[in-house]
């Protein structure tokens, strides 16, 4: 690690045995054909469970510009990003999956961007090859929703692929917050930004680590960090239900006038409405219960990550987590 480093690259790795290699010789190759100055490569293993550790250690042996941190157990991309971003020392940081999904030959295209002034360089999507139906869809249909319904302008078809500079990485460091959407926090804190347009390729080994679980938690984190939205829909839905019910009064005497009192009346309407608005009730309640957990993990101040290890260079060997970095760990 050099004082001079001008470009940090951190790669989050969960699982991802046979890609991490190729990954390695991709990246420094394009890093070092562009010319990019001094430059380290940083790789959180966010607590793998197959021999991507031991694949990592043996890079961090052969290269020392590569280090790599172990995580104490999965925390996460999100999580497995923000220990990277504290351990770089780049005057520009970029952020890159290990699939080669992003391609490694676009982050000379985003430093020139940088060297131009822009702070944040973010990579947006002009074609995504090799994924289903439904992730396009879903993907597509959730930029769009995050869009209209929160206040921030967020880049659409982006994802974590970009850079960032120093000052935005402070900026950053000054947000704790436990349930994170960083490509939101990365256009909340503003700076000078722009987007370079790649094709994103198919990952090629293994599976995509976000199942329909995990991008709906992630979706949720993304618009409860970024919009009262679903607290105000609740506004929306007691005004619908007032016009509806006062719309109603008439109709109901009107009938009632008209063909006897027993008209519009009967347990089944009355247990089919009962139900209809315990859901919208229950609805509502899950949307609350969204926010004030939250809450509850702020509160609860427990740190992001946890660090169990360092791959050290010289010796090949890796170091217990130094008592420096616990107090690095954002708490
Ligand atoms: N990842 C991680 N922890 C997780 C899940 C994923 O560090 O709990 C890493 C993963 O190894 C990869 C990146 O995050 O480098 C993106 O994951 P993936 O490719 O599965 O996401 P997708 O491209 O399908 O959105
Ligand atoms: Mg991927």
């Amino acid at each position: 690690m050099s004082p001079r480093t001008v470009v940090s690259v951190i790669t989050p790795v969960y699982n991802e045995t046979g890609l991490i290699d190729s990954f390695y010789e991709r990246l420094a190759r394009s890093l070092d054909g562009a010319g990019v100055g001094d430059w380290e490569l940083i790789f959180v293993d966010d607590g793998s469970e197959d021999s991507s550790p031991e694949e990592l250690q043996a890079i961090v042996c052969k290269d020392e510009r590569v280090k790599c941190v172990h995580l104490s157990r999965n925390f996460g991309q999100e999580q497995a990003v923000a220990a990277g971003i504290d351990q770089a020392v780049g005057q520009a940081v970029v952020l890159i999956d290990v699939d080669l999904q992003d391609p490694p030959e676009i982050i000379p295209k985003m430093i020139a961007k940088w060297r131009e002034g822009y702070q944040v360089v973010y990579g947006t999507r002009s074609s995504r090859r090799g994924e289903n139906w439904f992730k396009l869809l879903s993907a597509k249909f959730f930029y769009r929703l995050i869009d209209r319904i929160t206040d921030i302008e967020m880049p659409l078809d982006s994802g974590m692929f970009r850079l960032l500079d120093r000052q935005v990485i402070q900026a950053l460091q000054q947000m704790p917050e436990r349930h994170r959407f960083l490509r939101g926090m990365t256009s909340w804190v503003g700076f000078r930004q722009t987007g370079v347009l790649y094709d994103r390729d198919e990952r090629r080994i293994g599976s995509t680590k976000y199942p329909f679980r995990k991008m709906f938690l992630l979706s949720l984190d993304a618009i409860t960090s970024f919009s009262y939205f679903p607290l105000q829909l609740m506004l929306y839905a007691s005004l619908f239900l007032i016009l509806v019910s006062m719309g109603l009064v008439p109709v109901i005497l009107i009938l009632r006038l008209g063909r006897g009192p027993d008209f519009f009346g009967g347990q089944a309407t009355s247990i089919l409405l009962i139900l209809l608005l315990s859901a919208f009730q229950l609805f509502f309640l899950f949307i609350i219960g969204q926010y004030v957990g939250r809450i509850f993990d702020e509160v609860r101040q427990r740190p992001l990550y946890l660090i169990r290890e360092h791959d050290h260079a010289e010796t090949g060997k890796t170091l217990p987590a130094s008592p420096e970095d616990e107090t690095e760990d954002r708490r």
